[in-house]
């Protein structure tokens, strides 16, 4: 039996090494980035226009010059025209180049157009107005983005703009989730009424599928045999095996002793927490093997609280949990740490979050009402609301 902490530190000193893939630039949303980009041009890459409008040199302005001959347009994606001509002007167009000879540009909305002629309507302009100067933003040949973030669709821009149509990142592991129990039927199945539909797995499948990590769904049988033959081969492709059910004290509970005769080496087994109690983990050279007891909502909190931060870490990237606070008191009486169930309502910026146990880890139908857990240690049993803890959100 280990705590919490103790588990947590075990399971993330045994991270996955992952290998990088390449993928088309738009797939690579939420994954992980495996190598740094780095600016090919400078940000802007010339002197951008930001406003439509005219071109003028700014000490013709401070001259009191303020009708302007316009001479030419300057439109988005022409190469650069010359202002040259003194007393004169160019239109100019948002995303045009700034034309040589020019410095300042003055908005359609503040000059009357008139017989070719532009007259500026207003006292005071300053030098480079409307002008979004090149390597403002960013210079030529910086980093732009690090290897180990996890890419959003503002990283997506940015690698556009540098010219990858790949992007290079971090693979998941190949990943297998497993139901046991002899009371289980598939989905599309009409179960007999001492049988339940499989509902752990498909919301495993789902979370993973939320870090774009994709799964392979199977289902054992309460038997030694059967355990023995599916696992042996489901080890032989996958590298994370996230089991639910048949880590108990049951008589039919095989799965740590088929794990360990299968060479997978016990790390823990058993934490003093709840829901989540026998939660088994080991590994070998080549996998991962989270065995969650298959009580819904303690195979749940064990994902998000242990198998999520394992995944992101193997990948490069930080994981944290965001803290919250107690908002009303709560008491918890065993020595285990207490997962509760919590919705969030945010008050005066704050996150405050408001006990709503449940019935218990079979209960999951309560988890629809609720946002997360909060992480009540063990050594505490009467929580204040303002205690500030650790929440695991699942609604990410
Ligand atoms: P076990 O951990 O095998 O003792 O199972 C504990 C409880 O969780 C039992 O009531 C099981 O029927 C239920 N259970 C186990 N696996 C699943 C699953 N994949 N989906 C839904 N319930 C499950
Ligand atoms: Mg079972």
């Amino acid at each position: 039996m280990v705590s919490v902490p103790e588990a947590t530190s075990i399971i993330l000193s045994h991270l996955f090494r992952p290998k990088k893939e390449k993928v088309s630039l738009v797939l690579s949303t939420g994954r992980i980035l495996a190598g740094s980009i780095q600016a090919d041009r400078d940000f802007p890459p010339f002197d951008r226009v930001t406003m439509d409008g005219i071109v003028i040199r700014e000490n013709e302005f401070l001259e009191g010059v303020r009708s302007f001959k316009i001479t030419g347009t300057q439109a988005a994606g022409q190469p650069p025209m010359k202002l040259t001509e003194s007393g004169s002007c160019l239109e100019v167009m948002t995303g045009a180049i700034l034309p040589e000879g020019a410095d300042t540009v003055v908005r359609y909305e503040d000059v009357e157009i008139k017989d070719k002629i532009a007259h500026i309507r207003i006292d005071k302009i300053s030098k480079g107005e409307n002008i979004h100067f090149r390597g403002m933003d960013a210079r030529e040949n910086t980093i732009l983005l690090s290897a180990g973030i996890r890419i959003s669709p503002a990283e997506i821009a940015l690698m556009a703009s540098v010219g990858r149509s790949e992007v290079e990142v971090f693979t998941h592991p190949k990943t297998a989730i497993i139901s046991t129990g002899d009371e289980l039927v598939p989905v599309n199945q009409v179960p007999l009424p001492h049988q339940i539909r499989i509902s752990n797995a498909y919301a495993l499948q789902a979370a993973l599928h939320e870090l774009n990590c994709e799964s392979n769904l199977s289902h054992i049988r309460d038997q030694k045999e059967a355990l023995v033959h599916n696992l042996s081969t489901i080890l032989g492709n996958h590298e994370l095996i996230i089991l639910s059910g048949g880590v108990s004290r049951g008589k039919f509970d095989y799965v740590p002793q088929v794990l360990e005769s299968l060479g997978i080496k016990k790390l823990f087994h058993q934490v003093t927490q709840k829901p989540g109690k026998p939660f088994w983990f080991g590994t070998d050279d080549q996998h991962a093997v989270f065995a969650l007891p298959g009580n819904p909502v303690s195979t749940y909190m064990c994902f998000y609280r242990y198998i999520r931060p394992w995944l992101i870490k193997s990948l490069g990237a930080d994981s944290l949990f965001p803290s919250a606070i107690l908002a009303r008191d709560f008491s918890f009486k065993p020595l285990l740490t207490y997962f509760l169930q919590v919705k969030i309502y945010y008050e005066k910026g704050k996150a405050m979050a408001y006990p709503d146990p449940g019935g218990g880890s079979g209960d999951f139908v309560n988890l629809k009402e609720v946002d997360g857990f909060l992480e009540l240690p063990a050594e505490q049993t009467d929580f204040m609301a303002g205690e500030v803890f650790s929440f695991i959100p699942f609604r990410v």
